[in-house]
């Protein structure tokens, strides 16, 4: 069907916490005493967030966050000494070549 519901919008007489402009719906109900943004700033908001450093193309994989530990593969013994996340402890963790092994068994099954 070529009718498209418009989405419900709220009417709202709020300011941009960003530049200030007046904002007189949204696409939700504000909540008291949250900063409300207009489409603009929050675009901009999304854009920061999504990494952009300001940089020709080339999204290169930003260096991920490690934490440093002190663990042993799960599978094959190798020392890990470090983790793109923070282990819970109650998990196996695994090397690298171990998880692309168990990644790949997993596909194939
Ligand atoms: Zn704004
Ligand atoms: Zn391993």
């Amino acid at each position: 069907m070529a009718f498209d519901s418009p989405r419900q919008m709220y009417p709202v007489n709020e300011k941009c916490a960003g530049c200030g402009v007046a904002i007189t719906e949204l696409p939700f109900q504000p909540t008291a005493g949250r900063p409300v943004y207009c489409t603009d700033c929050n675009r901009q908001y999304r854009d920061r967030r999504r990494g952009g450093g300001g940089g020709g193309g080339g999204m290169s994989r930003g260096p991920r966050q490690m934490y440093a530990v002190d663990l042993q593969c799960a599978g094959c013994g190798t020392a890990i000494t470090e983790l793109p996340f923070q282990p819970t402890g109650d998990r196996p963790v695994y090397c690298r070549t171990c998880l692309a092994a168990k990644r790949g068994s997993a596909m194939a099954a």
